[in-house]
């Protein structure tokens, strides 16, 4: 019988643990304090925040040792908040959570013309060094108040808009306010790009006082992190840049930028024109294009004075009170880049095509980053130790390996805290999507299954696509006609706010006989959103969503294949699809009192190939059911007993 080790049990705020959430704090515990990282799979429902900080906080108090916590959403960094407050009662503990600058200045100018984290970043330097920013000076006049409150807040544990708010009312710059007060807390609860990106990062420790080897870094919904490294690794430069920056130098008087940016715009267009959705892009071949073409004999100095240019360009802005912006600038940092990862392996280049909010067809150029662990890896092996934790991770070895974790990472995966009796996993013979059996009759197949699902379930069912292809073509065949609950459907290109209504529509059904919601796995309907109790009492997976083999896709394989031998495949194709496969699956169970079905319609996921890859909550429950109409009703009405509820 396990139980919480005595010191995380002081920190440990509540009066019962759940099921496993024992196993969670012990195996998190045993590890950090032997100066180890863990990496943890754990479902939703265990508690894994607050058993994370407990087991964590003895070790960081008896050490001297500080915590971050990163997690992706604001909502989640208010949990850590919530969470230790709740420790509070029990244990002198301290905390606050950060947000951006962009949110946590107070800048009529910023405000306006806010952006993106680094330009925010950019300007408010700007700002500072021009002594133009009285929220910043205030702190620095007053420094004896903004001390004294310092000192008062320093005990507490505080959600960043508390900060804000507080700060707003005494007219301190909340942003420094909050970098000051990183000096003195026990837990910092903040987003992955502080941490993995590496000019944020460089900045933020600057102002922290504690190096990073002095910190325990715990990383929630770590199942998002390979591709926030990559994001923060890739870079792009579209025709729409190019554009603006011939006019931008046009305005300022630079001839020769002018000139550089209509050949450069004219050499994208034309190998645009040539592609279909992409095309591999070696970056020798661009640059000697540019040699004979834009008549950029020498490179590197031609994209040094440009960003210089791009500099000067964005002083004077700034100096007629406009937004420093400059598109000059950015053409430069891409081309320097370019050249720097231009015989990186681990770097692709690529042409691209993409449709714009007006829903014209432009082109891009990219720098596709294909190695997490390059942005990963810095961060893992200087910290004293990481958490790495989320509901889905397995196979816990790729994982690792694809992130470099340090050798002796401990792997564990926390039994599942559901009740059996409380979750139904189908698989279906007979239905796929693959894409050579992608027939009208298929479809139709598809359709009918899913309408079986919606009458057989009490309220509301997700059904989630391989594809926004594989959607249109559930919908082409009849889809809406089928099923007797109303219909909501993602559209590709979907702006949030839309998606975020559409959702709210959907659940506002959950008790009104129900409806069904169409999207894609992937998505923004099936990642991040929570749909619990009767908002989502099934799911749907159709089809496995491997991607299409893009050259970005075949690069990313060869690479894992350089780095992993006979792994480039499954790390590469088959692990992206059915993390997409399992988030989705896995959105009507967020509580241990849920209840929910899912049904995967496709019969690849019946392989033990395919199964492996998911948690194995859902695995230890799977049922294969043979190819015939009503056998999807059978076992729902099994499972939730006849239907009864009607919608209006
Ligand atoms: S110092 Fe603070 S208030 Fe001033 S511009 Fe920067 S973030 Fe905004």
């Amino acid at each position: 019988m396990l139980e919480i080790p005595k010191m995380a049990a002081e920190y440990f705020p509540y009066k019962s643990v759940r099921p496993f959430q024992d196993e969670f704090i012990q195996a998190v515990y045993g590890t950090v304090s032997e100066g180890k990282s863990i990496l943890i799979e754990g479902s939703n429902g265990l508690g894994k925040t607050v058993s994370a900080l407990s087991a964590c906080l003895p070790v960081a108090k008896e050490r001297n040792l500080r915590i971050l916590y990163l997690a992706k959403t604001h909502r989640q960094h208010d949990r850590v908040i919530e969470e230790l407050e709740a420790i509070s009662r029990k244990q002198p503990v301290s905390g606050i959570s950060i947000r951006g600058r962009s949110e946590m200045c107070l800048h009529p100018f910023v405000l306006r013309h806010a952006r993106d984290t680094r330009s925010v970043m950019e300007i408010c330097r700007l700002l500072r060094a021009r002594k133009e920013c009285p929220y910043y000076a205030k702190i620095e006049e007053e420094f004896n108040s903004c001390a004294e409150l310092l000192y008062e807040l320093s005990n507490e544990t505080l959600k960043a808009s508390e900060i804000l708010k507080i700060c707003k009312s005494q007219g301190f710059c909340p942003y420094e306010f909050t970098k000051l007060m990183l000096e003195e807390v026990d837990v910092i609860a903040l987003s992955y790009l502080y941490i993995f990106d590496p000019l944020i990062r460089s900045v933020f420790f600057k102002k922290l006082e504690t190096p990073m080897e002095r910190f325990i870094l715990i990383v929630d919904e770590a199942h998002n992190l390979p591709d926030t490294a990559i994001e923060i690794a890739s870079d792009e430069l579209s025709l729409f840049t190019i554009r603006q920056g011939e006019r931008e130098a046009k305005e300022q008087g630079y001839e020769d930028a002018v000139v550089f940016c209509k050949k450069l715009h004219k050499i994208v267009e034309r190998i645009a024109e040539s592609v279909k959705d992409e095309a591999q892009l070696p970056p020798k071949f661009f640059l000697d294009l540019l040699k004979t073409k834009a008549d950029v004999s020498q490179p590197l100095t031609f994209f040094e004075e440009l960003l210089s240019l791009g500099e000067i360009i964005r002083h004077n802005l700034l100096a007629k009170g406009k937004y420093p912006r400059s598109y000059i600038r950015r053409i430069a940092e891409f081309f320097i880049k370019w050249m720097e990862t231009s015989e990186d392996p681990s770097f692709t280049h690529v042409i691209s095509k993409y449709q714009t909010k007006a829903g014209k067809t432009s082109a891009k150029l990219e720098i596709v980053a294909l190695d997490p662990a390059k942005i990963t890896e810095p961060v893992f092996s200087t910290v004293y130790a990481s958490v790495v934790m989320s509901g889905t991770l397995e196979p816990l070895e790729a994982y690792m390996q694809v992130t470099s974790m340090p050798e002796q990472t401990v792997l564990h995966a926390v039994s599942s805290p559901f009740p059996r009796e409380h979750i139904l996993a189908l698989v279906c013979r007979g239905v796929t999507t693959a894409m050579q059996k992608r027939t009208d009759e298929m479809y139709r197949k598809l359709a009918l299954r899913i309408a079986e699902v919606a009458r057989f379930t009490p309220a509301n069912v997700g059904v989630f696509t391989a594809s926004f292809d594989v959607l249109e073509g559930i919908l082409a065949a009849g889809v809406e006609d089928l099923i007797e609950k109303p219909l909501f459907c993602e559209r590709k290109g979907m702006r949030s706010k839309d998606n975020e209504q559409l959702i709210k529509r959907f659940k506002d059904y959950s008790k009104r006989g129900g409806a069904v919601l169409l999207g894609v796995q992937g998505g923004r309907s099936s990642e991040g959103v929570d749909y619990p109790g009767d908002s989502m009492n099934a799911v749907v997976i159709v089809g496995v969503p491997y991607a299409e083999p893009t050259p970005r896709v075949k690069s990313q394989v060869r690479y894992y294949e350089s780095r992993f031998p006979g792994k480039g495949r499954e790390y590469g194709y088959i692990l992206p699809a059915l993390k997409k496969a399992s988030q989705a699956a896995g959105r009507p169970i967020r509580t241990l009192d849920d209840k929910g079905a899912i049904i995967f319609l496709d019969y690849r996921f019946a392989t033990i190939y395919c199964q492996r890859f998911l948690p194995n909550w859902i695995r230890r429950n799977i049922k294969t059911l043979p190819d015939e109409d009503g056998r999807i009703a059978k076992e729902l009405i099994l499972f939730f007993g006849f239907p009864t509820t009607s919608h209006n």
